[in-house]
C-alpha cells in the first residue's frame, strides 16, 4: 500500500463542534501529516460559544482556550468570513441574501469545491434559525421575537448588533413573556431580570447595556405547555435566578407538590435526584416576597400558546410614517390552552408525560413575548435534509440520502446533526466520535498517493476579505484592549465592516 502524503479534511463552521473535531483529528495516532482546514461564515471563530453561551457564565466560554490551541497548530488553517453555500459560483453572494445584509461581506465557496479537494468534509455549521409557534399573531404584531434573535443581541452578533431600535424598545415595556422553559429561556430571563451593574465586568456590549439600563420589564412570565417534572432548565440555572437579588419568584404551589409527591413514587424516575432538587428549590423560592418586589418572575406550567392579540391601546402605537399604511400593532396579550399531562405509551415514568390539550382557554397579558422553543439547522441546496427534525440526515455522523446511502466523504456533527439540544461537553464527545469515524474511514480507504491539489483560495478571495487566524488574534487583542479601559472581559467589535476595516 502506498503511504498516504497528507490526510485533508475541510470543516464547515467554527463553533464547538468543529473546533473539538479539529483538536480530535490532529491528536489522533498518525496524525503527523493530516491538514485541517476550518471554514466559518463570520471573521470571529466559537459560534455559540461567544454569540449563545450568556456573557455572565464566563467560564463556559473556557473552552475557546482549547480551541486556540488547536487553531495553533501548524497543521489547522482558519478561513474566517467565508460563507460555504450551496450554489455553484464562489463569487455568487447567495440570492436570499440582500447585498445590504453583513453576510454580503463574506467570500463564499460551494460545499462541492470543497468536496473535491478534500478527503473528506465535515459539516458542523450548526443552527442559525429558530422553531416558530405556528399561530397567528406570531409574524404581525410588534414586539414578538426569537429567544435567539435576542440572545444574539445582548452576545453583540454583528447580524443583531442593531435589533432593538426602533424595532423594541425596552423604555416602554414592562411584562415579558418567555414561551420555552429551558436554559436558553432562563438566560433571557436573567438578562432581563438582572440589575445592569452586574453584568458591566463580562463583554456584553456597551450599547446593549445602555439599553438594558433604561429596560422598565419588571415581569417576567416563563410558560412551558408541560409539568415541573417536564422542565428542560437545568438546577444550576434554576438556582441562579432564585438567587437574583431584589427579585421574587411565583409558581403554582400545588402542581410542585404534586410533582415532589410523583418523584417520591417513582425513586427511578430518570433523573429522580436532580428533580426531587429541582423541587425542593422552587418550593424554597427566592428570599425576595412577592409583596412589594421590584422585580419578578413566574414559572408557567401547563399552558401552550395559541394566539397572540393586539394590544388594545393602538393609540400607543407611533403613527406610520407611510399614509395609507397601517402600522403594525404591538402585543397586548397571550391566549392559552390549558394543557393536562398524559402518560407515554412505552413509559410510565412521569417525566415522559406529553401534554394534551383541554377545552379550557386563558387570556394573559404581556408587553413583549419572547418565542423560546428551540434552534433549527439550515439544509444547503443539494445536501441531504431532514426538514422536519431540521438535520442533515445522518448516520452516526456520515451524511446520507433519503434512500440510506451514504455519501462520500462527507459528515457532520454538532447540533446540525443531532439537533439544537446538548451543551457543549455533549456536542464535544459528538464531536470526537465523528473525528474518529472520519479518520478509521479514510484509513480503511487506504493510502493515496498524491495529495488532492489546494482548495482554491485565492479564487475564493475576490475582492471580500478572508479572515486569517492571525486576523482574528488582531481582532481578539482589540477587544480585549477596548474592554481593558472599560474594566471588563472585552469590548465585541458587532460590525463585520468594522472589523475588516480594522485589519492590517
Ligand atoms: P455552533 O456553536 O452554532 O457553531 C456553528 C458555526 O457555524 C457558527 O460559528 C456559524 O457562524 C458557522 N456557520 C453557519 N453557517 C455557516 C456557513 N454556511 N458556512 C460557514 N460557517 C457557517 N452550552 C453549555 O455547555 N453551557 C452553556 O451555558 C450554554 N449556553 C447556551 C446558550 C444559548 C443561548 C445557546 C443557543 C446554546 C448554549 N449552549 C450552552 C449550547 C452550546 O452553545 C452548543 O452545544 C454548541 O455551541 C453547539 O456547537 P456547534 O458547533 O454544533 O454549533
Amino acid at each position: 500500500r502506498a503511504a498516504r502524503k497528507a490526510l485533508r479534511v475541510g470543516i464547515v463552521g467554527g463553533g464547538p463542534a468543529g473546533f473539538y473535531a479539529a483538536s480530535r483529528l490532529l491528536s489522533l495516532p498518525g496524525s503527523e501529516q493530516t491538514r485541517v482546514d476550518l471554514f466559518e461564515l463570520l471573521p470571529t471563530p466559537f459560534g455559540l460559544a461567544r454569540f449563545g453561551v450568556a456573557p455572565d457564565h464566563p467560564e463556559v466560554k473556557n473552552c475557546e482556550h482549547k480551541f486556540e490551541e488547536t487553531a495553533r497548530d501548524p497543521r489547522f488553517r482558519f478561513f474566517g468570513n467565508v460563507q460555504v453555500c450551496g450554489t455553484a459560483s464562489p463569487d455568487a453572494t447567495p440570492s436570499s441574501v440582500p447585498n445590504t445584509h453583513p453576510s454580503a461581506l463574506a467570500a463564499s465557496i460551494p460545499l462541492d469545491t470543497l468536496h473535491e479537494h478534500y478527503d473528506a468534509v465535515l459539516l458542523t455549521y450548526g443552527a442559525s434559525l429558530d422553531r416558530p409557534l405556528g399561530i397567528p399573531g406570531e409574524d404581525t404584531l410588534l414586539n414578538v421575537l426569537s429567544a435567539r434573535t435576542f440572545v444574539n443581541w445582548y452576545n453583540g452578533h454583528p447580524y443583531h448588533s442593531s435589533l432593538l431600535a426602533p424595532v423594541l424598545d425596552l423604555s416602554k415595556l414592562d411584562h415579558a413573556t418567555i414561551i420555552g422553559q429551558g436554559n436558553v429561556a432562563l438566560d433571557v430571563a436573567r438578562i432581563l431580570l438582572k440589575d445592569v451593574d452586574a453584568l458591566r465586568e463580562y463583554d456584553v456590549p456597551e450599547h446593549v447595556l445602555a439599553e438594558l439600563s433604561r429596560s422598565r420589564v419588571k415581569r417576567v412570565d416563563v410558560v412551558g405547555r408541560r409539568g415541573p417534572l417536564q422542565l428542560a432548565a437545568t438546577t444550576k440555572e434554576l438556582r441562579e435566578m432564585l438567587a437574583l437579588p431584589g427579585v421574587a419568584f411565583e409558581t403554582d404551589q400545588e402542581l410542585l407538590a404534586q410533582a415532589v409527591a410523583d418523584v417520591d413514587a417513582h425513586p427511578k424516575m430518570e433523573g429522580a435526584r436532580g428533580k426531587k432538587r429541582a423541587m425542593g428549590l422552587l418550593k424554597g423560592g427566592s428570599k425576595t416576597p412577592l409583596a412589594g418586589a421590584d422585580r419578578s418572575w413566574s414559572l408557567e406550567f401547563l399552558k401552550s400558546p395559541v394566539e397572540l392579540l393586539p394590544s388594545a391601546d393602538a393609540s400607543a402605537e407611533p403613527p406610520s410614517p407611510l399614509e395609507g399604511i397601517t402600522s403594525p400593532q404591538s402585543i397586548g396579550a397571550v391566549r392559552y390552552v390549558q394543557n393536562e399531562l398524559v402518560p407515554s405509551s412505552s413509559s410510565s415514568d412521569p417525566s415522559s408525560y406529553s401534554a394534551r390539550a383541554t377545552a379550557s382557554t386563558s387570556l394573559s397579558p404581556t408587553s413583549v413575548l419572547f418565542k423560546s422553543v428551540g434552534y433549527r439547522s439550515i439544509g444547503l441546496p443539494g445536501l441531504p435534509f431532514d426538514a422536519r427534525r431540521g438535520i442533515v440526515l445522518n448516520d452516526q455522523g456520515r451524511v446520507v440520502t433519503p434512500a440510506g446511502e451514504r455519501v462520500a466523504g462527507l459528515y457532520t456533527s454538532g447540533w446540525l446533526a443531532r439537533g439544537p439540544t446538548g451543551v457543549i461537553a455533549t456536542t464535544m464527545f459528538d464531536a470526537f466520535a465523528t473525528a474518529d469515524l472520519v479518520a478509521a474511514d479514510l484509513a480503511a480507504q487506504g493510502g493515496q498517493e498524491e495529495a488532492r491539489g489546494d482548495v482554491p483560495i485565492e479564487k475564493l478571495r475576490g475582492d471580500r476579505r478572508v479572515v486569517s487566524w492571525e486576523d482574528w488574534e488582531v481582532l481578539d487583542r482589540i477587544e480585549r484592549e477596548r474592554g481593558r479601559v472599560k474594566g471588563k472581559l472585552r469590548e465585541k467589535i458587532t460590525s463585520i465592516e468594522e472589523m475588516l476595516n480594522l485589519l492590517p
